[in-house]
């Protein structure tokens, strides 16, 4: 089985679980039913690594509540 991440338009992101393989593009969200897309490409396995959980959980919330950045890495604006 594995977790797969949904965003209803309503009530934001909601987890389901499925068998692998099979997550449709679209279920219906858990508190209104309104239809709601996949939200991330990648499934997320149950045994994933904490480490590599907590650092997607990071990665999805800088989505909407960027941290800050001091130093921008690569690039230099002039
Ligand atoms: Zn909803």
């Amino acid at each position: 089985m594995a977790t797969y991440a949904y965003r209803c338009p309503d009530c934001g992101a909601f987890d389901t679980i499925r068998p692998m393989g099979e997550a449709p593009e679209r279920v219906e969200c858990p508190r209104c039913a309104a239809p709601s897309p996949r939200a991330w490409t990648a499934p997320r396995l149950a045994g994933m690594n904490p480490a590599l959980r907590s650092a997607l959980a990071r990665e999805e919330a800088s989505r909407d509540a960027p941290e800050v950045v001091t130093r921008a890495s690569g690039t230099t604006r002039r």
